[in-house]
C-alpha cells in the first residue's frame, strides 16, 4: 500500500484548525509563527510560502522578515535578536540555507528553546521543552497510519542527523521499537536494512537503499527528496521496494506533505507548553 501523505493531511486538517480556534480563545491572543530568511534561495522561499499557506488556512499569524543574505555573523545575530524579542512569537523558523558566511546551526541557537517549533536545538542542546523536528514527527504519523504495532518491532533509521534521524529514532524507541541507528560508517547496511520491519530512509543519496535489500512486508519510510534526471525522488529504489514492502512511502507525497502541517502541532504544543506527543 502506498502511505500518501496528503491523504493523511485531508485527515488531520480539520483536527488542527479546530484545535488552533480552541487554542487562540484559551489564550486570549493569536498564536504566531516568525519566519528568518537570510538571503534568497529558492528552496528556502518555497519552504516559506508552504509555511505562510498552511498557517493561513489554520488562522495561525505569519510573519516572514527577509534579511539582506551579505551582512556579516556580528550584524545577522543582533538582528535576528531583535526580531525575537520586539516579535515574542509563538514559534520561530530560520530558514535553511543561509549564506556562506553565516552558520545556521549557530543562528538557531539564539532561539529560546520554548520557542524553537522547528526542534532545531542538537538533542544534546536540548534540555526540559522541547518540540520534535516536524520531519520526525510526519514519519511517525505515517507508521502510525498504517496501524502496524510499532512496540517489540526491528525498526532500521539509516541516516543520523539531528533534525530527521535522531529524532525519529527516539520516536520510535519511545514507542518501544527495538531501533538500530545507520549512517555513513556501518558496515553491511544491506543486512540491516534486511532485518528492519519499519525501515526509515534519511540518507539525501538517491535510491541508494536497493528494494531488494527491503525485508518482505515491511514498513518503509523514505525522507530522501533527492533531483535525479530531473525528477524528484526518494533514497529508496521505489519500484523494486515497493514489491517487498506492505506500506511504502512515495517521494513526493509522502513525507513531505506532512511535514508543514506537524508545525502546526508543534505551535499547539507549544502554546499549550506542554511536550510534545505523537498524537494531538
Ligand atoms: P544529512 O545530510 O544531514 O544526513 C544524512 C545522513 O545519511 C548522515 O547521518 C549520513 O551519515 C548518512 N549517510 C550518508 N551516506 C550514507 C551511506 N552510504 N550509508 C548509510 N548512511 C549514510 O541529511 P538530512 O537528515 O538533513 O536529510 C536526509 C534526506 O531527507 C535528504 O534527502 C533531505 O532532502 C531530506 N529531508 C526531507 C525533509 C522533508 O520534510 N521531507 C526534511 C529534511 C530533510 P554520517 O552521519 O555518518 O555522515
Amino acid at each position: 500500500m502506498i502511505l500518501s501523505g496528503r491523504e493523511i493531511v485531508r485527515e488531520i486538517q480539520p483536527i488542527l484548525i479546530k484545535a488552533v480556534s480552541e487554542e487562540k480563545m484559551r489564550q486570549g491572543r493569536p498564536i504566531r509563527l516568525t519566519v528568518v530568511e537570510f538571503g534568497a534561495f529558492d528552496d528556502a522561499k518555497l519552504y516559506a510560502e508552504s509555511i505562510r499557506r498552511v498557517m493561513q488556512k489554520v488562522g495561525i499569524e505569519f510573519s516572514h522578515y527577509k534579511l539582506d543574505g551579505n551582512m556579516d555573523k556580528a550584524r545577522a545575530h543582533s538582528q535576528l535578536c531583535e526580531i525575537i524579542e520586539k516579535d515574542q512569537a509563538t514559534g520561530i523558523i530560520i530558514l535553511s540555507p543561509v549564506p556562506p558566511q553565516l552558520n545556521h546551526r549557530e543562528l538557531v541557537l539564539n532561539i529560546p528553546q520554548e520557542q524553537d517549533v522547528e526542534g532545531t536545538h542538537s538533542l544534546a542542546e536540548r534540555s526540559g521543552f522541547h518540540a520534535y523536528p516536524p520531519t520526525a514527527l510526519a514519519v511517525l504519523e505515517l507508521i502510525l497510519a498504517t496501524r502496524v504495532p510499532i512496540e517489540g518491532r526491528d525498526a532500521v533509521m539509516v541516516g543520523r542527523s539531528e533534525i530527521v534521524g535522531k529524532p525519529v529514532a527516539m520516536l520510535l524507541l519511545a514507542h518501544h521499537a527495538t531501533v538500530t541507528l545507520c549512517h555513513s560508517r556501518t558496515r553491511d547496511l544491506p543486512g540491516h536494512v534486511g532485518r528492519a520491519d519499519i525501515l526509515v530512509a534519511a540518507v539525501g543519496k538517491p535510491e541508494m537503499i536497493k528494494g531488494a535489500w527491503v525485508k518482505k512486508g515491511a514498513v518503509v519510510i523514505d525522507t530522501g527528496e533527492n533531483t535525479m534526471g530531473g525528477k524528484l525522488v526518494g533514497d529508496v529504489e521505489f519500484e523494486e521496494a515497493a514489491m517487498r514492502a506492505r506500506f511504502i512511502s512515495p517521494v513526493p507525497d509522502g513525507v513531505g506533505p506532512l511535514t508543514t502541517w506537524m508545525l502546526v502541532r508543534n505551535l499547539l504544543t507549544i502554546s499549550k507548553k506542554t511536550l510534545s506527543g505523537a498524537k494531538l
